[in-house]
């Protein structure tokens, strides 16, 4: 599903990511841990285009992304990357003057140009799944951060992506609130979604990820099970950063 060549991003000079080669299958679900500054928001950004590449290449699915494209090129995958992809933020970001379902279907309705009456189905739908479906003519600020978290999921699910990025989706939350966030990406892990998700939610991602990639300094220093990362850590540095995120 994803696959990355090379891939290097600088930002004026700053070597942010070193030649990552990193593949995610079809229905695998991957956690990115390490410590701050390490790239993992960047490279997340990277596989969606929100950053343009310095060197090397992406490839999502059957659609390609190279440093060497032309702008207009690279524009023309990046959208085509974009319609297949949900992306969650720690910040929600909902529109705030639109209602719950109204921020779920915006897409449908403007980039999909679903029918409206097709488009309310589907998102009452989605709102049912996260446990949501009561508060669809709210506006978000009614909200508490757990539930707008989960409107947001809805609304990234509306698309039906072939994949779903999340960057610390629960970092912004309230310690009481986090679980029902867990829940909800938990239960999609288990649709067969592909997932990449960026936590640092030891136990979450030991019990949902297939797979954890640890990042330190702009490289993947080790990958593995959730089995072998966690009991057998392979490196001096993912021991120290296990340490102190225990
Ligand atoms: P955290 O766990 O704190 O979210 P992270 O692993 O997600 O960290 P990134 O946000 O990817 O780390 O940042 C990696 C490095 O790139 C940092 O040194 C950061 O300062 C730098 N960086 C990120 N975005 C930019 C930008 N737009 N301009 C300049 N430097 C940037
Ligand atoms: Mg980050």
């Amino acid at each position: 599903m994803i696959k990355t060549n090379d891939l290097s991003k600088s930002f004026s000079g700053l070597e942010v990511l070193k030649k990552i080669n990193l593949s995610v299958a079809t229905g695998e679900v991957v956690a990115i841990l390490g410590p701050s500054g390490s790239g993992k928001s960047t490279l997340l950004r990277c596989f969606n285009g929100l950053e343009e590449l310095s060197g090397g290449r992406i490839q999502v699915g059957e659609i390609e992304v190279d440093a060497n494209q032309s702008p207009r090129e690279r524009n023309k995958q990046i959208r085509k990357i974009r319609l297949n992809t949900g992306m969650v933020f720690q910040q929600f970001n909902l529109y705030p003057h639109k209602t719950v379902l109204q921020n779920v279907v915006e897409a449908l309705l403007i980039v999909k140009k679903s029918p409206k009456e097709k488009a309310i189905t589907i998102g009452e739908n989605l709102l049912s799944r996260v446990g949501l479906i009561e508060k669809k003519d709210q506006y978000p600020q009614r909200l508490s951060g757990g539930q707008q978290q989960r409107v947001a999921i809805a609304r990234a699910l509306a698309m039906e992506p072939d994949l779903m990025l999340f960057d610390e989706p629960t970092s912004a939350l309230d310690p009481e609130l986090v679980d029902e966030v867990l829940a909800v990406i938990k239960e999609l892990a288990h649709t067969g979604m592909t997932m990449v998700i960026v936590t640092h939610e030891m136990e979450f991602a030991r019990e949902v990820a297939d797979r954890i990639v640890f990042m330190a300094d702009g490289v993947v220093v080790e990958e593995g099970t959730a089995e072998e990362f966690f009991s057998h850590p392979k490196t001096e540095r993912a021991r120290r950063f296990l340490k102190i995120e225990e």
